[in-house]
């Protein structure tokens, strides 16, 4: 055996295990089936515009080990993700702020924006709310519900907001200052350079194979390492055998335009439920960019069906029933580690994937 580990995914969870087995004397081999390093983070060079290939990436923590710990691969930039909702002509700031507030409603002061928004709860009369809709209702009440949330949830997810979990819309803060920060967090950037700048340097003088699916070739590839790091689908490493998981996947158009500035803005959100396309990015002001050309991206929800992209776990309770008793197979798999946000099924962002990976390798020194 030539190696200690076999790591399964160049994404961020697979380069960061890669990189901390690394600091302990292990030796590591990385695979990806697709062509490039970073999963999902992967940033395509366009002439100076760093191309966020898989859509936006915005690096956003509060747990400052994290923050110290990706800053010490690449210098971050300190963009602050304020994107703008298009509805019907108008647009609205993000998140749910005195802004939207006074462009919604002609509002001016928090007291009258609370007064209209508990009103409209108090009418809407739920209180345990038990799914996406009736939480958003009773978060920021129906305007807002039908023009901001309703139309780009039912396209984004491909099914009702009646029939999502609550946590997804928890995801969004709600405010009563004029702050359009999308995030509440202490610390948010984005690489200087692009994102393969943080998943290049973790994987320094790490082997790295590319094109290398590990189900097409398992026999073959767990001859090389003592143990396995598995960050794909949990579903499809044990063969679907109590049925398919759920996703829901994303087409991407990318295009690259003459003018040098196309929207004034990094990502405008499309909530209207008849425009095709959830959001629009203009990739080169995720780095204040300054080129004369700019590089847009329209992001269109899709199905998933096997053989797509799985960008988003579909965590209901029907899903994470199934996921969980794929868990269960995973528990008894000795020398396989299952991690990331396809093999444990979770709507992780980037932070919370480094936070557990970190975990995860430290727990797996202290195994062996
Ligand atoms: P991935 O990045 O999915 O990496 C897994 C890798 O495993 C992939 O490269 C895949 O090709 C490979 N793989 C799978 N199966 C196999 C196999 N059989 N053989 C070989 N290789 C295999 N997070 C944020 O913090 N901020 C954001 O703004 C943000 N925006 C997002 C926008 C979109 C559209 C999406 C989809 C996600 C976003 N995220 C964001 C989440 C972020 O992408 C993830 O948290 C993170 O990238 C997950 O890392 P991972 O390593 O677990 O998975
Ligand atoms: N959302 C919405 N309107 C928006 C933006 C978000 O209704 O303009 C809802 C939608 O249900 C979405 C969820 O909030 O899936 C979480 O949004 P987030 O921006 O965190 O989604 P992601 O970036 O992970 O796709």
């Amino acid at each position: 055996m030539q190696y200690d580990y076999l790591i399964v995914g160049a994404g961020l969870y697979g380069c960061v295990f890669a990189h901390e087995a690394t600091k302990k004397g292990k030796k590591c081999l990385v695979i990806d089936k697709r062509s490039h390093i970073g999963g999902n983070t992967y940033c395509e060079d366009h002439d100076g515009i760093h191309v966020h290939k898989y859509g936006a990436h915005i690096f956003h923590t509060n747990d400052k080990t994290v923050w110290d710990y990706v800053n010490s691969f690449v210098e971050f930039n300190r963009y602050t993700n304020s994107p703008l909702a298009y509805h019907q002509g108008k647009i609205y700031n993000l998140p749910f702020n005195m802004n939207t507030f006074h462009q919604m409603w002609g509002v001016h002061k928090p007291d009258e924006a609370k007064k209209i928004i508990d009103e409209q709860i108090a009418e809407y009369g739920v209180t345990k709310p038990k799914n996406l809709e009736e939480q958003a209702i009773n978060l920021v009440g129906i305007d807002i519900y039908e023009k901001l949330i309703k139309g780009y949830t039912e396209k984004q997810w491909g099914r009702k907001a009646t029939e999502l979990p609550p946590f997804i819309i928890k995801r969004l803060p709600l405010r009563f200052t004029f702050n359009n920060n999308y995030f509440n967090d202490k610390y948010q950037g984005i690489p200087i350079g692009g994102y393969n700048k943080l998943t290049e340097s973790l994987v320094k003088d790490i082997d790295v194979r590319f094109n290398t699916d590990y189900l097409k070739n398992r026999a073959e590839l767990d001859q090389l390492a003592k143990s396995v790091l598995f960050t794909g689908q949990i579903d499809e490493y044990f063969g679907y055998q109590f049925g398919h998981l759920e996703y829901r996947s994303l087409k991407f158009e990318h295009e690259r335009l003459k003018t040098d500035n196309f929207q004034g803005n990094a990502v405008v959100n499309y909530t209207d439920f008849s425009v095709p396309y959830t959001r629009i990015l203009e990739h080169k002001h995720f780095e204040f960019g300054t080129q004369k050309h700019t590089v847009i991206t329209k992001e269109y929800p899709s199905d998933w069906k096997p053989g797509m992209e799985p960008y988003y776990p579909v965590n209901d309770e029907k899903n994470n029933q199934l996921y969980r008793k794929y868990a269960l197979l995973a528990d008894q798999k000795e020398n396989v580690i299952f991690g990331g946000r396809l093999a444990e099924y979770k709507y992780y962002d980037m932070h919370q994937v480094v936070a557990a990976s970190l975990k995860k390798a430290r727990e797996s020194y202290d195994r062996s």
